[in-house]
Order: C-alpha cells, then structure tokens, then sequence
C-alpha cells in the first residue's frame, strides 16, 4: 500500500529546502527562528521557513526532560529573533534561561495557545501537566495557531505568507488524524493497551480510545524502581497484552526488565516496536516530521497489538 503520507513528506521536505538566505530589506540578515525540540521546531518549519532561518537545539532522539542547554545552544538562543518552546515544564532544566530571554526578544510557548481545561493535571498544588500535548491533534493545532500569531505580529510583513502556511499545516494536521483514527478502528477495543516506557502517551490514548500505561511518570526526571516493573509485569500478565513499546528518546533497559519479569513468570510479551514520542525522527525520514511520526506511532501500535 502506498504510505499516505509520502507526498505531503516530500512537498514538506522540498519546502524545507527553500530556505532564502537573502532578505528583502537590504542590510537586514534572514530573521533566526530557534525552537526547543523537533516536534516544536515542525511548526516553525512549516510556518514560516520561507522568510526564516529554523533551528532547533535538539535533534533526533533527544529527551528534553533531562537536556540541558549548551554553551552553543545558549549563543543560539541570544542570537535568535523569535524562541519557541513547549512550554509545561517539559524543557524543565531550560526554564531559567528561557524566562530571561523573555525580556529581551519574542519568546513563545505553544502551550499557552492552548485551552488549559484540555491539559492533563497531575498535581495541581505542584503546578505539574502533562507536557506531551502534541499527541492530540486538536490541542495542538491551538498550540500552532497560537505560535502563528506571535510569528505574526513579529513581522507583519510576511502576515498573509505565514497565514497561508499556517492553514496549509493544519489541513495536513487534520487530514493525517483522519487516518490514524481509520486505521485504529481497525484495532478492537480490547486490545487497546499501550505500555510505553515513560508516560507520554495518555494524549494519545484520550485522543484514540487506548488505555495507557508507562514505566516511568510524565517526566524521564523520576526513574523507575523495582515497585513499578513488578505491577507492570502484573498488569501485562492480567491483561493478556502481547506487546510493549519503546521510545526513540528514551533508555529501553527498565522496558526490557518488564519483558524479562513476564518471561519468568511465563508469559510471553514482545517489544511491538519504537515508537517516537518526544523527539521527531532523523531528517528527510517522514518520521523526522510531525505529521509523519505520527502516523508512523499510530501504525506501528496498531500492528503490533493486533
Ligand atoms: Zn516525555
């Protein structure tokens, strides 16, 4: 079957591609747009890589619970017109740098786009959410709005440019949940268990009918101890589940304790594959965009539990 999303990666590949290093103003340089991850980065890509220059500090794989910025990173951010982050503390060791910034250029974080009922509470008192708002689309077409209107007050001069990306990108945001959610009709409900190693998938699992579980909290910050590996390993046996998933940004040594606990007691569950969840995929892959790491999670959960 062909993949759905080969075409939109490519016209996103090719428009990527494009990147002017001239600029309309003589004397002026491309404005520098710096984004936090890859996942946030995708929305400066796609909004605004025509007029701009798009960074972002962390490439594939990375986890930005635990980064910290570099001495590079830091010039980076000094030098940027326009910094974008997640923002509910999922850049936890980044926030003082990031709040300083504020003083001195266009910061903005996508999750205060958002409608904050929507967001996920963990401890109220501790002012703790669940940052990984990307996995639902509908939140996170808030967060890109939001983004696009900061971007567009910045430079009014590129405003009908950036509206026009901005409703080009959310068609395709769209378009491409409409297939995750077909192919996961094609899962029964029962078998709708989504084990993971850190806990960044419960906007997926309200987004597409999956009750989730990860080994870790919300945050790779909190490691697992044995407690945690014991009740997974109880609830993988009580359940009946088959697979497990592994994260691209995440160590797979605790997940594998839990596939070594069911063994012994006897029941088999393998890995169901990699799933990406708080980093995109390498460049020029469709997983190293946002549209395409998520139909690539979606279709990898869906093959692996059915
Ligand atoms: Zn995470």
């Amino acid at each position: 079957m062909k993949h759905p999303l080969l075409i939109i990666a490519c016209i996103t590949i090719f428009s990527f591609g494009c990147n002017s290093t001239s600029s309309d103003s003589p004397g002026n340089e491309t404005p520098l747009v710096v984004a936090t991850t890859s996942i946030v980065a995708d929305i400066a890509k796609n909004i605004c890589s025509d007029f701009a220059e798009v960074k972002s500090l962390m490439g594939p794989g990375v986890d930005p619970h635990l980064y910290k910025a570099s001495h590079g990173d830091i010039e980076l951010l000094t030098n940027a017109d326009v910094v974008i982050y997640n923002g509910l503390h999922l850049e936890g060791k980044m926030s003082e740098i990031l709040e300083k910034l504020k003083s001195s250029k266009t910061v903005i974080a996508v999750s205060d786009g958002v409608d904050h009922t929507s967001i996920r509470t963990i401890n109220e008192e501790a002012d703790v959410h669940d940052p990984h708002i990307w996995f639902d689309v509908s939140i996170w077409s808030e967060g890109v709005k939001h983004v696009s209107e900061s971007v567009q007050t910045k430079y009014p001069e590129y405003k009908d440019q950036i509206e026009k990306n901005t409703n080009t990108y959310l068609r395709a945001i769209d378009s491409v949940n409409q297939e995750c959610t077909k192919l996961v009709a094609s899962l029964a409900v029962e078998k709708r268990i989504l084990i993971t190693s850190h806990d960044a998938f419960e906007y997926f699992g309200r987004s597409y009918n999956f009750k989730v579980r990860g080994l870790q909290g919300i945050s790779t910050l909190s490691e697992s101890g044995l407690k945690d590996v014991t009740d997974m390993v109880n609830f993988i046996i009580d359940n009946k589940i088959k697979a497990v998933f592994v994260e691209n940004s995440v160590p797979q040594k605790a997940l594998r304790s839990v596939i070594n606990g069911c063994k012994a007691k006897g029941h088999e569950v393998t890995v169901g594959g990699e799933l990406f969840s708080d980093a995109l995929g390498a460049d020029r892959t469709p997983e190293g965009t946002y549209l395409g790491m998520l139909y690539f999670n979606v279709e990898t959960v869906i093959n692996g539990l059915n």
